[in-house]
């Protein structure tokens, strides 16, 4: 399968020159070239299929023949290697939750996921790949989790000291091997500077493949398409319009669940589930789309205030804004709002939802409203545990701490402080 830059349809690559790139050399974001649909057998009979078989069915036509069919098989089998349960509320809504993998993150898939296809494009080590990350909190555990040992990949993330959970911190800084964590003196905004400045510095980029492991890159949102299938398989029987409710930042979950429609997937409509960082439902009420700088929320893993992959999304619904709106609706709600969700969540159902979730909940609420007759999936995108400081008071409840967490909290940390580009830059050499 090729790949096209959204800023220019001309501009073409192959799966592995676009993982290992991650962006378009005119800076676009990178996109299939074709977008084959699966059987409607396939989605009739889904739920005599495995997650495997149907993360098979659905990757091939993006992956193989770069990755061989048998290789392919096996990265998908070690990169799910968790449950996906849904929780039923009640009948008009449930809760995926994406939380079982080892950092408690959704990430988890798609940085396992991209890691094991960077190690397999690397796999006689000669052109090593340093992957640079910046983290507001959970993806820098995820990715670090997903890339560890993976061999001629070097990962280093940059996190803002003292803005980050002492959990997360713990997750990215315990690691050793080929992960290394720098300490920012400053805010994530800072981080994420200086990981852009570093990948247009010709210097750096003459001698060395540096590669970002966000959700730009196709490696990491594709396998995340996976989501909306495996709800879709529980769910079938038993609801007709099904709906997702999608707490949103960086828009590449959701935006791989429109892709998930676009395989043929029966979904009747989207929900992107918002903090006060606001565009894309602003956009959707007039038409104008405004990025502008993040807000500090609650729910800090989408305090996003120009989703990349909002483009992505357009593209897929023809740029054409009827389609769009038919298709995908926003909400977006304070801290105070997120707050009492999460404290009905507890009350009503008995159910602890992390403020994320609960963004998602009361979107799915919204929605419900208007249209009584759907079912509505909110994601669970984090473990509540991960976010202590701000579940514990709320709900005025102790949380159990999962085994995944208990392990790392005992652990030293491990990070190099640095407080300018110049430090980073320093640092990088060393990999060249
Ligand atoms: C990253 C993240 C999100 C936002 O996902 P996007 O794909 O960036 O929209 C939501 N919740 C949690 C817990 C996250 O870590």
């Amino acid at each position: 399968m090729n790949y096209f830059s959204l800023n220019n349809k001309n501009e073409i690559s192959s799966f592995k020159n676009a993982v290992i790139k991650g962006l378009a050399p005119d800076k676009g974001l990178y996109f299939p070239k074709q977008i084959r649909r699966l059987s409607k057998t396939f989605f009739k009979h889904i739920e005599q299929y495995s997650n495997e078989t149907i993360a098979f069915e659905a990757l091939q036509q993006f992956i193989v023949p770069e990755i061989p069919e048998n290789t392919l098989k096996q990265i998908i089998k070690e990169t799910l290697s968790f449950d996906f349960p849904i929780i039923e509320l009640n009948d008009q809504i449930s809760t995926l939750e994406l939380f079982h993998g080892p950092t408690m993150a959704f990430k988890d898939v798609g940085a396992r996921f991209m890691a094991r296809c960077l190690g397999y494009f690397n796999q006689d080590n000669t052109n090593e790949v340093t992957v640079l990350v910046a983290t507001s909190g959970d993806t820098g555990g995820a990715v670090a989790n997903g890339f560890l040992g993976v061999k001629g990949v070097n990962v280093i993330i940059l996190y803002p000291s003292g803005k980050v959970s002492a959990i997360q911190e713990k997750q990215l800084t315990t690691l050793g091997q080929n992960i290394t964590a720098l300490e920012v003196d400053g805010v994530f905004d800072d981080c994420q500077d200086m990981v852009k400045r570093a990948f247009l510095d010709d210097e750096l980029t003459r001698n060395m493949q540096l590669t970002s492991a966000n959700s730009i890159n196709i490696a990491r949102w594709l396998p995340q398409l996976l989501y909306f299938m495996f709800a879709y398989k529980t769910l079938k029987s038993k609801y007709q319009d099904i709906v997702f409710s999608v707490p949103s930042g960086n828009f590449g979950n959701i935006c791989a669940g429109i892709m998930a429609q676009q395989l043929g997937l029966p979904i009747k409509h989207f929900i992107a589930a918002n903090n006060a960082n606001n565009v894309v439902s602003e956009y959707l009420k007039t038409q104008e789309y405004q990025p502008k700088a993040s807000v500090q929320t609650l729910s800090n893993a989408m305090d996003v205030g120009n989703p990349s992959n909002f483009i992505r999304i357009q593209e897929m619904y023809h740029h054409d804004f009827k389609t769009l709106q038919n298709n995908l609706s926003a909400y977006s709600f304070s801290d105070a709002a997120t707050k009492t969700a999460m404290n009905t969540i507890y009350n009503k159902y008995n159910y602890i939802a992390d403020p994320h979730g609960a963004i998602g909940y009361l979107a799915a609420q919204c929605y419900i409203k208007e249209h009584p007759n759907v079912h509505c999936v909110f994601l669970e995108t984090a473990h509540p545990s991960k976010f202590l400081d701000v579940v514990e008071p709320t709900l005025g409840k102790k949380l159990q701490i999962p085994n995944q967490i208990k392990t790392v909290i005992d652990k030293p940390k491990v990070s190099i402080k640095i407080s300018s580009y110049e430090d980073l830059k320093h640092f990088l050499i060393q990999f060249r």
